[in-house]
């Protein structure tokens, strides 16, 4: 199963992935552990990446995608894998597909967890901290007993700066700006899948499992 997994932040990625992969038993393939893995293996690619990212330069696109070649040319990826958080442009979509005819592989299903704009916002900005102990809530998915108030202490709870509304409008226009194109590649190439990510968390994994079994 070759399998690529987008979603704008507050979609349940992550929780969704590890589904994926312990699922089908296959590798999540990471940027950014994709990056720290050649660092630590020493590779020539990797030590390259490393020069720009301690100049606090973006690493260019031919390096990134020499080290996405490498890594799916290795063993644990035969059977499949998951990709996370690359491609993040049509040109390195583009790049993908070569890598992929080169290594007889091609994707199965470009998963795209959709919700929408109003409820990722609740989801975003619902954190909330407790002044005394530091203990997280969520108003949505963790609340306390009683709202703004620590149930471990009584300690009131704020809201952090970076989690309001704007900064979560914010992150997700970048986000919608910079994966659209994507979205509209994959639809392109037929291996697009719409996946409602606004329910429960299991009916999401459960419409995934649907999604891919047709994939297959
Ligand atoms: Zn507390």
């Amino acid at each position: 199963m070759q399998i690529l997994l987008m979603g704008p932040p507050g979609a349940g990625k992550g929780t969704q992935a590890e589904f994926l992969t312990d699922a089908y038993k296959i590798p999540h393939i990471s940027t950014g552990d994709m990056f720290r893995k050649a660092q630590a293996d020493g590779t020539a690619l990797g030590l390259e990446a490393k020069r720009y990212m301690e100049a606090g330069d973006l690493v260019p696109d031919e390096v990134t995608i020499g080290i996405v070649r490498e890594r799916l040319a290795e063993a644990d990826c035969k059977k499949g894998f998951l990709l996370d958080g690359f491609p993040r442009t049509v040109a390195q979509a583009e790049a993908l597909k070569g890598i992929l005819s080169d290594l007889n592989m091609q994707l199965d299903a470009a998963l795209n967890i959709d919700v929408a704009e109003e409820e990722l916002i609740k989801r975003l900005t619902g954190r909330r901290i407790c002044k005394t102990c530091g203990a997280t809530y969520h108003t949505v998915f963790n609340p306390p007993q009683k709202a703004d108030v620590c149930d471990k202490d009584g300690g009131p709870l704020y809201q952090r700066k970076d989690d309001t509304v704007e900064t979560a409008k914010n992150r997700l226009s970048v986000y919608t700006g910079q994966t659209q194109p994507l979205i509209d590649y994959y639809q392109k190439e037929g291996v697009l899948v719409a996946i409602n990510g606004q329910q429960d968390v299991s009916a999401v994994t459960a419409d995934i499992k649907k999604a891919l079994e047709v994939c297959r």
